[in-house]
């Protein structure tokens, strides 16, 4: 906490750096390739950049699952549009971070109703300062929040199926969903699943490895062995994925545990090196061994990284 206000200086300058750069941020918009996939007759997947999408359209019109950053918007409902022209009637966000709502705005403000979990329209409201990033997502715009927020579940009828959206506490984030469409027999898991690279643990954004862990669990206990499964990010998975990327946060989990039964502090624990059997495959892509290590311990020592935040959401499950 000390180290905030430093943090939040450089934070500011590398955003104005960024800011000085726009031919580049344009040629990277101009590059944007969308990938989509029919995983069922309704339900179909794509990816772009920033957070994997579904796209259910059907006799009842369409929804989506996450929108992706807000610069990409106009590209992503081109690509949404070769799906179905029918008009977008519901978003559901997975959680709060920029690369997952940056199109509620503009959708939104198409008429479509944005829907996501209490915590998610909370963070949004507010200026959001992560100690990961080093920077603060500003509150977003009125027209980019949730209008609908929900503290459990919340279920949509229709496209022929009943779509459950299921809160999973305290796993990447404190306000995290996973998506299921049981006819279909799709899965979005949204940044609970990294898939193909270690994950991110948004501490600061009341995530924990403990509860990245039971929100996988529920994931397998409603997929099959044909269950089609969305990660956040990476490619399609399905069950033996899913159960490949659950024993590996365990192990993970567990491997840091031990070092701590030993007392080693976190900079020992990093310096050991606990994750040394996954880090070629899964380590060099963005999250480094260094910081899923750092993740964890500090999931595991529990301290200093969940917010007021915490307490709100006891009182309301
Ligand atoms: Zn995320």
């Amino acid at each position: 906490m000390q180290n905030r206000s430093n943090r939040n200086v450089q934070a500011f300058a590398l955003a104005s750096l960024v800011t000085l750069i726009p031919a580049f941020s344009i040629a990277q918009e101009n590059a944007v390739e969308y990938i989509a996939t029919s995983l069922s007759p309704t339900v179909t997947m794509i990816k772009g950049r920033g957070g994997n999408i579904a796209v259910s359209a059907g006799e009842d019109g369409v929804f989506i699952i996450d929108d992706q950053m807000q610069p990409l918007t106009d590209q992503l409902l081109a690509s949404i549009r070769q799906v179905s022209d029918q008009p977008i009637r519901f978003v559901i966000n997975t959680h709060y971070h920029a690369d997952h709502v940056g199109g509620n705005e503009t959708i939104g403000k198409g008429g479509a109703v944005i829907i996501a979990h209490d915590n998610i329209r909370v963070r949004m409201s507010r200026d959001e300062f992560s100690n990961f990033m080093g920077n603060t997502t500003p509150a977003w715009p009125k027209d980019s929040l949730p209008v609908v927020t929900f503290n459990d579940q919340v279920t949509l009828h229709l496209n022929g199926e009943p779509v459950s959206v299921t809160h999973v506490p305290h796993g990447h984030t404190d306000g995290d969903s996973i998506v299921h469409f049981p006819a279909s027999n799709v899965l979005h898991m949204g940044d609970i699943y990294f898939n193909g690279l270690y994950p991110y643990i948004d501490l600061d954004g009341g995530g924990s490895v403990q509860g990245m862990i039971a929100a996988v669990e529920l994931g397998m206990s409603m997929a099959d062995a044909e269950t089609q499964v969305i990660p956040g990010h990476g490619p399609l998975s399905n069950l033996e994925g899913l159960n490949a990327y659950h024993a590996f946060l365990v192990a993970a989990r567990d491997n840091v545990q031990a070092l701590i039964d030993r007392g080693m502090t976190l900079e020992q624990a990093v310096a050991a090196n606990p994750t040394a059997e996954w880090d070629e495959a899964l380590g060099k892509i963005w999250i480094t061994p260094e910081q899923l290590v750092i993740f964890i311990y500090n999931s595991l020592t529990g301290v200093d990284h969940f917010t007021a935040l915490e307490s709100q959401e006891t009182t309301t499950e």
